[in-house]
Protein backbone atom coordinates (compact mmCIF):
# COMPACT_ATOMS: atom_id res chain seq x y z
CA UNK A 1 0.00 0.00 0.00
CA UNK A 2 1.22 3.93 -0.35
CA UNK A 3 2.01 5.76 2.17
CA UNK A 4 -0.11 8.92 2.73
CA UNK A 5 2.78 10.58 5.05
CA UNK A 6 4.55 13.57 4.25
CA UNK A 7 7.87 13.84 3.09
CA UNK A 8 8.91 16.00 6.13
CA UNK A 9 7.94 19.38 7.68
CA UNK A 10 8.41 21.32 5.24
CA UNK A 11 5.44 19.90 3.32
CA UNK A 12 3.41 20.40 6.27
CA UNK A 13 3.61 24.18 5.78
CA UNK A 14 0.36 25.46 4.23
CA UNK A 15 -3.03 24.07 3.32
CA UNK A 16 -4.63 25.23 6.92
CA UNK A 17 -7.86 24.33 7.63
CA UNK A 18 -10.71 27.15 6.93
CA UNK A 19 -13.49 27.08 9.63
CA UNK A 20 -16.45 29.08 9.98
CA UNK A 21 -17.07 31.17 13.18
CA UNK A 22 -20.36 30.12 14.51
CA UNK A 23 -21.23 31.09 18.24
CA UNK A 24 -19.86 34.96 17.78
CA UNK A 25 -22.45 37.38 16.42
CA UNK A 26 -21.40 38.15 12.78
CA UNK A 27 -23.93 40.01 12.19
CA UNK A 28 -25.82 39.12 8.41
CA UNK A 29 -22.49 37.92 7.48
CA UNK A 30 -20.82 34.50 7.45
CA UNK A 31 -17.03 34.65 8.38
CA UNK A 32 -14.24 32.33 8.35
CA UNK A 33 -11.04 31.61 10.06
CA UNK A 34 -7.82 30.04 8.16
CA UNK A 35 -6.09 28.86 10.66
CA UNK A 36 -2.57 29.67 10.10
CA UNK A 37 -1.65 28.65 14.33
CA UNK A 38 -1.86 24.67 12.87
CA UNK A 39 1.75 25.35 10.49
CA UNK A 40 4.61 23.48 12.26
CA UNK A 41 6.05 26.55 13.28
CA UNK A 42 2.89 27.42 15.28
CA UNK A 43 1.97 30.88 12.22
CA UNK A 44 1.54 31.94 9.22
CA UNK A 45 5.31 33.15 8.95
CA UNK A 46 6.35 29.47 8.61
CA UNK A 47 4.63 29.90 4.74
CA UNK A 48 7.56 33.44 4.63
CA UNK A 49 10.39 31.33 6.41
CA UNK A 50 10.18 28.93 3.53
CA UNK A 51 9.55 30.98 0.55
CA UNK A 52 12.60 33.47 1.49
CA UNK A 53 14.80 30.69 2.00
CA UNK A 54 14.10 29.02 -1.18
CA UNK A 55 13.96 31.79 -3.10
CA UNK A 56 17.79 32.85 -1.97
CA UNK A 57 18.52 29.40 -2.63
CA UNK A 58 17.04 30.09 -6.49
CA UNK A 59 18.48 33.48 -6.59
CA UNK A 60 22.67 31.61 -5.35
CA UNK A 61 22.60 34.06 -2.19
CA UNK A 62 22.70 31.28 0.16
CA UNK A 63 25.32 28.02 -0.62
CA UNK A 64 25.04 25.28 1.01
CA UNK A 65 25.73 24.65 4.48
CA UNK A 66 25.70 28.74 4.35
CA UNK A 67 24.54 31.65 7.09
CA UNK A 68 21.39 33.32 7.42
CA UNK A 69 20.38 36.45 9.62
CA UNK A 70 17.09 38.21 10.78
CA UNK A 71 16.22 40.29 13.08
CA UNK A 72 12.42 39.29 14.60
CA UNK A 73 12.16 37.54 17.90
CA UNK A 74 8.83 36.91 16.37
CA UNK A 75 7.20 34.28 14.16
CA UNK A 76 9.22 34.64 11.22
CA UNK A 77 12.28 33.40 13.58
CA UNK A 78 10.52 30.47 13.72
CA UNK A 79 9.77 30.00 10.76
CA UNK A 80 13.11 30.60 9.38
CA UNK A 81 14.52 28.67 12.35
CA UNK A 82 12.34 25.61 11.37
CA UNK A 83 13.37 25.71 7.58
CA UNK A 84 17.04 26.39 8.13
CA UNK A 85 17.40 23.56 10.32
CA UNK A 86 15.65 21.02 8.17
CA UNK A 87 17.97 22.62 5.15
CA UNK A 88 21.41 22.89 7.07
CA UNK A 89 21.91 26.89 7.15
CA UNK A 90 23.15 28.67 10.65
CA UNK A 91 20.77 30.86 11.22
CA UNK A 92 21.24 34.16 13.95
CA UNK A 93 18.65 36.47 14.75
CA UNK A 94 19.15 39.53 16.40
CA UNK A 95 16.20 40.02 19.28
CA UNK A 96 15.03 43.08 21.19
CA UNK A 97 15.50 42.25 25.04
CA UNK A 98 12.06 42.92 25.47
CA UNK A 99 10.89 39.38 23.52
CA UNK A 100 9.35 37.10 25.96
CA UNK A 101 11.83 33.78 27.58
CA UNK A 102 9.80 31.32 25.99
CA UNK A 103 10.70 32.74 21.97
CA UNK A 104 14.38 32.93 22.63
CA UNK A 105 14.54 29.34 24.62
CA UNK A 106 12.26 27.92 21.56
CA UNK A 107 14.52 29.57 18.81
CA UNK A 108 18.13 28.29 20.93
CA UNK A 109 16.43 25.48 20.98
CA UNK A 110 16.13 24.71 16.90
CA UNK A 111 19.98 25.45 16.96
CA UNK A 112 19.22 29.49 16.45
CA UNK A 113 22.47 32.41 17.93
CA UNK A 114 20.27 34.38 19.59
CA UNK A 115 21.80 38.09 19.62
CA UNK A 116 20.43 40.06 22.35
CA UNK A 117 19.86 43.91 21.90
CA UNK A 118 18.01 46.95 23.30
CA UNK A 119 14.27 47.28 22.56
CA UNK A 120 14.07 50.95 24.07
CA UNK A 121 16.42 52.45 20.43
CA UNK A 122 15.08 53.48 17.16
CA UNK A 123 15.22 53.19 13.56
CA UNK A 124 19.04 54.83 12.86
CA UNK A 125 20.80 54.02 16.27
CA UNK A 126 23.24 51.59 15.85
CA UNK A 127 21.86 48.90 18.57
CA UNK A 128 18.51 49.14 16.88
CA UNK A 129 17.58 45.54 15.77
CA UNK A 130 17.21 45.91 12.26
CA UNK A 131 20.88 48.15 11.87
CA UNK A 132 22.69 45.30 13.70
CA UNK A 133 21.28 42.92 12.13
CA UNK A 134 22.62 44.56 8.81
CA UNK A 135 25.71 45.24 9.84
CA UNK A 136 26.04 41.53 11.50
CA UNK A 137 25.48 39.89 7.60
CA UNK A 138 28.27 42.26 6.09
CA UNK A 139 30.63 41.42 8.74
CA UNK A 140 29.94 37.61 8.56
CA UNK A 141 29.21 37.18 4.77
CA UNK A 142 25.65 36.24 5.53
CA UNK A 143 22.61 36.00 3.93
CA UNK A 144 20.30 39.19 5.58
CA UNK A 145 16.93 37.92 5.14
CA UNK A 146 15.10 41.19 5.84
CA UNK A 147 11.40 40.53 5.53
CA UNK A 148 10.28 43.52 5.60
CA UNK A 149 11.92 44.63 2.07
CA UNK A 150 12.32 40.88 0.94
CA UNK A 151 9.72 40.29 -2.41
CA UNK A 152 9.63 36.36 -1.45
CA UNK A 153 7.32 37.41 1.72
CA UNK A 154 4.30 38.82 -0.19
CA UNK A 155 4.67 36.00 -2.75
CA UNK A 156 4.90 33.61 -0.21
CA UNK A 157 0.70 34.70 0.08
CA UNK A 158 -0.10 35.23 -3.46
CA UNK A 159 1.56 31.74 -4.37
CA UNK A 160 0.25 30.03 -1.22
CA UNK A 161 -2.11 31.55 1.20
CA UNK A 162 -4.77 33.47 -1.40
CA UNK A 163 -5.10 30.63 -3.68
CA UNK A 164 -5.99 28.34 -0.65
CA UNK A 165 -8.50 30.64 0.53
CA UNK A 166 -10.27 31.33 -2.86
CA UNK A 167 -10.83 27.31 -3.13
CA UNK A 168 -11.93 26.75 0.24
CA UNK A 169 -14.34 29.70 -0.23
CA UNK A 170 -15.75 28.27 -3.43
CA UNK A 171 -14.67 31.04 -5.54
CA UNK A 172 -16.88 33.08 -3.54
CA UNK A 173 -16.05 35.80 -0.84
CA UNK A 174 -16.31 39.62 -0.49
CA UNK A 175 -13.81 40.59 2.20
CA UNK A 176 -10.78 40.16 3.85
CA UNK A 177 -9.39 41.13 6.75
CA UNK A 178 -5.72 41.34 7.78
CA UNK A 179 -3.23 43.17 10.10
CA UNK A 180 0.15 44.49 9.30
CA UNK A 181 3.60 43.34 10.85
CA UNK A 182 5.64 43.46 7.73
CA UNK A 183 2.92 43.81 5.20
CA UNK A 184 3.55 40.42 3.48
CA UNK A 185 -0.07 39.03 4.12
CA UNK A 186 -1.89 41.97 2.77
CA UNK A 187 0.18 42.71 -0.22
CA UNK A 188 0.26 38.99 -1.29
CA UNK A 189 -3.57 38.52 -0.46
CA UNK A 190 -4.75 41.72 -2.28
CA UNK A 191 -2.35 40.55 -5.27
CA UNK A 192 -4.13 37.10 -5.54
CA UNK A 193 -7.68 38.41 -4.96
CA UNK A 194 -7.04 41.05 -7.60
CA UNK A 195 -5.82 38.56 -9.94
CA UNK A 196 -9.20 36.79 -9.61
CA UNK A 197 -11.19 40.02 -10.91
CA UNK A 198 -13.46 38.71 -7.87
CA UNK A 199 -13.50 42.59 -6.14
CA UNK A 200 -12.57 41.21 -2.61
CA UNK A 201 -12.71 44.09 -0.51
CA UNK A 202 -9.30 44.03 1.53
CA UNK A 203 -9.53 45.21 5.09
CA UNK A 204 -6.95 46.56 7.56
CA UNK A 205 -6.98 45.02 11.12
CA UNK A 206 -4.68 47.54 13.19
CA UNK A 207 -4.34 48.28 16.46
CA UNK A 208 -4.40 51.44 18.19
CA UNK A 209 -1.43 53.09 18.30
CA UNK A 210 -0.04 52.21 15.22
CA UNK A 211 0.06 54.57 11.93
CA UNK A 212 -1.41 52.12 9.58
CA UNK A 213 -4.73 52.66 9.99
CA UNK A 214 -4.46 56.36 9.62
CA UNK A 215 -2.60 56.09 6.45
CA UNK A 216 -5.09 53.78 4.87
CA UNK A 217 -7.70 56.85 5.69
CA UNK A 218 -5.76 60.03 4.93
CA UNK A 219 -2.81 58.71 2.98
CA UNK A 220 -0.59 61.02 5.40
CA UNK A 221 2.08 59.00 7.88
CA UNK A 222 1.46 60.53 10.80
CA UNK A 223 4.69 60.78 13.40
CA UNK A 224 2.03 60.58 16.32
CA UNK A 225 2.77 57.10 17.16
CA UNK A 226 1.61 55.19 20.82
CA UNK A 227 2.36 52.07 22.29
CA UNK A 228 0.09 48.58 21.95
CA UNK A 229 0.45 45.25 23.79
CA UNK A 230 -0.75 43.08 20.65
CA UNK A 231 2.73 41.32 19.15
CA UNK A 232 3.12 40.98 15.41
CA UNK A 233 0.89 43.71 13.93
CA UNK A 234 0.85 47.21 13.56
CA UNK A 235 3.72 49.43 12.59
CA UNK A 236 5.26 53.02 13.23
CA UNK A 237 6.67 53.40 9.98
CA UNK A 238 5.42 51.76 6.43
CA UNK A 239 7.57 49.01 5.33
CA UNK A 240 8.75 48.74 1.49
CA UNK A 241 7.28 45.57 0.65
CA UNK A 242 3.98 47.06 2.33
CA UNK A 243 1.32 48.02 -0.75
CA UNK A 244 -2.09 49.60 1.12
CA UNK A 245 -3.23 51.08 -2.26
CA UNK A 246 -5.89 48.28 -2.83
CA UNK A 247 -7.32 48.67 1.01
CA UNK A 248 -9.52 51.62 1.79
CA UNK A 249 -10.96 50.49 5.23
CA UNK A 250 -9.40 50.30 8.08
CA UNK A 251 -10.17 49.73 11.45
CA UNK A 252 -8.15 50.65 14.65
CA UNK A 253 -8.36 48.22 17.31
CA UNK A 254 -7.76 49.10 21.03
CA UNK A 255 -5.72 46.42 23.23
CA UNK A 256 -8.22 45.42 25.45
CA UNK A 257 -10.91 44.77 22.78
CA UNK A 258 -8.68 42.42 21.06
CA UNK A 259 -7.33 40.94 23.79
CA UNK A 260 -10.79 40.03 25.07
CA UNK A 261 -12.10 39.12 21.80
CA UNK A 262 -9.22 36.37 21.42
CA UNK A 263 -10.45 34.87 24.72
CA UNK A 264 -13.96 34.45 23.47
CA UNK A 265 -12.93 33.15 20.47
CA UNK A 266 -11.29 30.38 22.97
CA UNK A 267 -13.92 29.94 25.11
CA UNK A 268 -16.36 30.20 22.56
CA UNK A 269 -15.08 28.31 19.58
CA UNK A 270 -12.02 26.21 20.95
CA UNK A 271 -9.28 28.00 18.89
CA UNK A 272 -6.60 29.44 20.96
CA UNK A 273 -5.10 32.40 18.84
CA UNK A 274 -2.50 35.13 19.46
CA UNK A 275 -2.98 38.63 20.49
CA UNK A 276 -3.68 39.77 16.56
CA UNK A 277 -5.62 37.10 15.95
CA UNK A 278 -7.70 39.40 18.87
CA UNK A 279 -7.36 42.64 16.57
CA UNK A 280 -8.14 40.62 13.11
CA UNK A 281 -11.07 38.76 14.65
CA UNK A 282 -12.36 42.21 16.78
CA UNK A 283 -12.43 44.30 13.01
CA UNK A 284 -13.92 41.67 11.04
CA UNK A 285 -16.72 41.03 13.93
CA UNK A 286 -17.13 44.95 13.57
CA UNK A 287 -17.13 44.65 9.94
CA UNK A 288 -19.33 41.91 9.51
CA UNK A 289 -21.84 43.70 12.01
CA UNK A 290 -21.77 47.12 9.62
CA UNK A 291 -23.09 45.29 6.79
CA UNK A 292 -26.41 45.00 5.62
CA UNK A 293 -26.62 42.90 2.92
CA UNK A 294 -25.11 39.05 4.03
CA UNK A 295 -21.33 38.90 2.74
CA UNK A 296 -18.63 36.05 3.03
CA UNK A 297 -15.43 37.63 5.07
CA UNK A 298 -12.33 35.59 5.79
CA UNK A 299 -9.79 36.39 8.59
CA UNK A 300 -6.55 34.71 10.07
CA UNK A 301 -5.45 33.40 13.02
CA UNK A 302 -2.10 34.69 11.97
CA UNK A 303 -0.18 32.25 15.32
CA UNK A 304 -1.21 30.08 18.00
CA UNK A 305 -1.84 31.18 21.35
CA UNK A 306 0.13 28.76 23.34
CA UNK A 307 3.10 31.62 23.54
CA UNK A 308 0.38 33.90 25.32
CA UNK A 309 -0.95 31.98 27.98
CA UNK A 310 0.55 33.57 30.71
CA UNK A 311 -0.40 37.20 29.38
CA UNK A 312 -3.86 37.34 27.56
CA UNK A 313 -4.81 33.80 28.51
CA UNK A 314 -4.08 35.03 32.37
CA UNK A 315 -6.55 36.72 34.48
CA UNK A 316 -3.71 38.13 36.89
CA UNK A 317 -2.37 39.50 33.80
CA UNK A 318 -5.14 40.34 32.28
CA UNK A 319 -6.35 42.78 35.75
CA UNK A 320 -3.48 43.97 36.00
CA UNK A 321 -3.10 45.65 32.44
CA UNK A 322 -6.95 46.69 33.52
CA UNK A 323 -8.32 44.47 30.09
CA UNK A 324 -10.57 43.04 33.37
CA UNK A 325 -12.01 44.48 35.92
CA UNK A 326 -11.56 42.98 39.38
CA UNK A 327 -15.11 41.65 40.83
CA UNK A 328 -15.55 42.66 44.61
CA UNK A 329 -15.39 39.44 45.58
CA UNK A 330 -11.79 38.84 44.35
CA UNK A 331 -12.69 35.16 43.29
CA UNK A 332 -10.79 34.66 39.89
CA UNK A 333 -13.74 32.10 39.08
CA UNK A 334 -16.45 35.27 38.25
CA UNK A 335 -14.17 36.53 36.02
CA UNK A 336 -14.23 33.81 33.72
CA UNK A 337 -17.93 34.01 32.38
N1 LIG B 1 0.31 38.23 13.29
C1 LIG B 1 1.41 37.79 13.87
C2 LIG B 1 1.32 37.04 15.16
C3 LIG B 1 2.65 38.05 13.30
O1 LIG B 1 3.78 37.59 13.89
C4 LIG B 1 2.69 38.77 12.08
C5 LIG B 1 3.99 39.09 11.45
N2 LIG B 1 4.80 39.97 12.19
C6 LIG B 1 1.51 39.24 11.51
C7 LIG B 1 0.33 38.92 12.13
C8 LIG B 1 1.49 40.12 10.28
O2 LIG B 1 1.91 39.56 9.11
P1 LIG B 1 2.72 40.34 7.99
O3 LIG B 1 4.14 40.47 8.45
O4 LIG B 1 2.59 39.48 6.81
O5 LIG B 1 2.14 41.71 7.80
Amino acid sequence: MTLSTYHDTLETIGNTPLVEVTRLDTGPCRLFLKLENQNPGGSIKDRIGKSMIEAAERDGKLQPGGTIIEATAGNTGLGLALVAAQKGYKLVLVVPDKMAQEKIFHLRALGVEVILTRSDVGKGHPEYYQDMALKIAEERGAFFVNQFENPANPYAHESTTGPEIWEQMGHDMDAMVCGVGSGGTITGLARFFGKTGANVEMVLADPEGSILANYVETGEISEDVGSWVVEGIGEDFLPSICDLTPVRKAYSIPDKEALLTARDLLAKEGILGGSSTGTLLAAALRYCREQTEPKRVVTLVCDSGNKYLSKMYNDYWMLDQGFLERPVAGDLRDLIS
